[in-house]
């Protein structure tokens, strides 16, 4: 029996949607994890809604939902006061809301979907070394002491932080850790507290970040400048307790289900491509959990590659196309790592001077539709149309305004096109008839995850495109 075509280094939540997306590519892959089962802990919780979107693709979108919280909104306090509530109905997608999901949830539910498939992770498997050729990629597996090795077309590291496949295949990245240090627990909380929306409380001593969820409430306290507990390396019930008795009395921290404590580390690769080996998730992006960006970009970096691997698997692109991958979720992972590390700039501030103006900024202007817009849509990456990449012409979907059509998302590409269109097309795009386009264009070329990639007067600009862009226009 032959090899699959991809081997998936990590069964984490980004590892295996890549299986579910590269299922829907028609791609073979085995998935491999080090560890002994599925997570039972829980870091991530926030589902944003370009992951819904994905999901929705996939089949399981329902599902997910019916299993976690839909979350509407943000309420932002100061010191016990009410600064402002922000909500999220102004998010460009059918999902406008935030999906509360505990991550070993989320990591549940994706591996039923693949069992539903026939596919299982091998679990302690742990690659020990990998050595790629103009043929493919060998590794070592190492699985009951013994080392084997295999031979995959294309490896795809989603083996977290501290990636093997990253380290071992010479792919660099550039970290610096933040000075801040917070504890967290999941637990029952009552009081004065929404369960509707997630509540941020700035205070002197350090913030507090909570998050409902269907059974209980994700709490997170910052101790990084408390003088008093800034010491603690571990996250014991009571003086989690104690410390928010201090900062918020108005809440009541009940039964503790889990406690954990963290540090932040911004990190981001240089490239996410070495010739037939990937990274993502983890491996290529690490930042601060402020606006809950990780596991949403990692699963989107899943989302943008598997597609690419699968025209070139099928021989409708030629391999030089998949370096848009490196070229369109490295400029993401960037944008992440920047806004996520303002946001906790902001949230963190000791300057009384940044601390006023943040307070006035949230009380006097998160109102404004143009304000609560640009923060709901940047932090649920909805805004996202891949503005840099030579696969998009940025200028008119700006203009168009329609970023993305997640309801062509699959693995085709769609050209939608006025009146019946009889155009000869390469086997790989679609077309759907439609009365009418923005920009008053003829045809409007959607790329298979969804991304409106171009608009045109002539089909001829269409076939120009792909040539371009290494397309096999047979
Ligand atoms: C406190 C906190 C809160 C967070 N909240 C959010 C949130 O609300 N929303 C959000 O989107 N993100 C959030 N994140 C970030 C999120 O948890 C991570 O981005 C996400 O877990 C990354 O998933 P991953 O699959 O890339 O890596 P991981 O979850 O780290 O999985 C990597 C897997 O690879 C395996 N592995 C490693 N090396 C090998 C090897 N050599 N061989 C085989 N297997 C290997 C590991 O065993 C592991 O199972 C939060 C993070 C923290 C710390």
């Amino acid at each position: 029996m032959s090899n699959p075509d991809v081997l998936i280094v990590g069964a984490g939540p980004v590892g295996l949607n890549l299986g579910l997306c590269l299922l829907k590519q028609g791609l073979s892959f085995r998935i491999i994890d080090k560890k002994s089962g599925p997570t039972t802990s829980s870091n991530a919780v926030g589902v944003n809604c370009r992951t819904m979107e994905v999901w929705e693709s996939l089949g399981f979108i329902d599902e997910a939902i019916k299993r976690g919280l839909k979350v509407h909104g943000t309420s932002l306090y100061s010191d016990s006061e009410l600064l402002n509530q922000v909500k999220f109905d102004l998010i460009e997608s059918k999902h406008d809301f935030m999906l509360a999901l505990p991550q070993a949830h989320t990591e549940k539910l994706l591996l039923e979907e693949l069992a539903k498939n026939g596919i299982t992770v091998d679990w302690e498997h742990e690659l020990t070394s990998i050595n790629q050729s103009p043929e493919g990629v060998t590794v070592a597996i190492k699985h009951n002491e013994k080392d084997d090795e295999f031979s995959y077309r294309w490896v795809v590291g989603c083996d977290g932080y501290r990636s093997s496949v990253r380290d071992l295949s010479g792919l660099t990245r550039a970290c610096h850790d933040l000075p801040l240090h917070f504890l967290m627990v999941d637990a029952e909380v009552s009081g004065e507290i929404s369960t509707s929306t997630v509540n941020i409380l700035f205070h002197d001593k350090g913030m507090i970040f909570m998050i409902p969820m269907r059974d209980s409430i994700r709490v997170v306290v910052e101790i990084s400048t408390d003088e008093e507990y800034k010491h603690l390396k571990t996250c014991e019930p009571d003086i989690f307790r104690e410390i928010v008795a201090k900062r918020y009395p108005k809440i009541n921290i009940g039964r503790v289900d889990w406690s954990s404590a963290f540090y932040i580390h911004e990190c981001l690769a240089d490239n996410y491509r070495n010739g037939r080996i990937f990274i993502t998730g983890d491996a290529s992006h690490t930042h601060s959990p402020m606006g809950g960006q990780g596991m949403n970009t990692g699963i989107q970096d899943t989302w943008n590659l598997a597609w690419k691997l699968g025209q070139v698997k099928r021989g409708e692109a030629a391999d030089t196309f998949l370096d848009s991958y490196s070229l369109e979720r490295r400029a993401i992972g960037h944008d992440v790592l920047e806004r996520s590390g303002k946001l906790t700039t902001m949230a963190t501030t000791t300057n009384p001077i940044l601390k006023r103006l943040r307070n006035f900024g949230i009380h006097h202007l998160a109102d404004w539709d143009i304000v609560r817009s640009k923060v709901a849509n940047g932090l649920s990456q909805s805004n996202i149309c891949y503005e840099n990449s030579p696969l998009v012409k940025h200028d008119q979907v700006r203009k168009s305004g329609q970023l993305k059509y997640p309801e062509y998302q699959g693995n085709k590409w769609t050209l939608l096109a006025l009146n019946d269109s009889k155009d000869q097309l390469p086997s790989y795009v679609q077309i759907v008839s439609v009365k009418q386009l923005p920009l008053h264009a003829h045809y409007c070329l959607i790329r298979p995850d969804g991304y409106t990639a171009m608009y045109a007067n002539d089909i001829t600009e269409i076939l120009e495109y792909f040539r371009k862009n290494h397309f096999n226009l047979k």
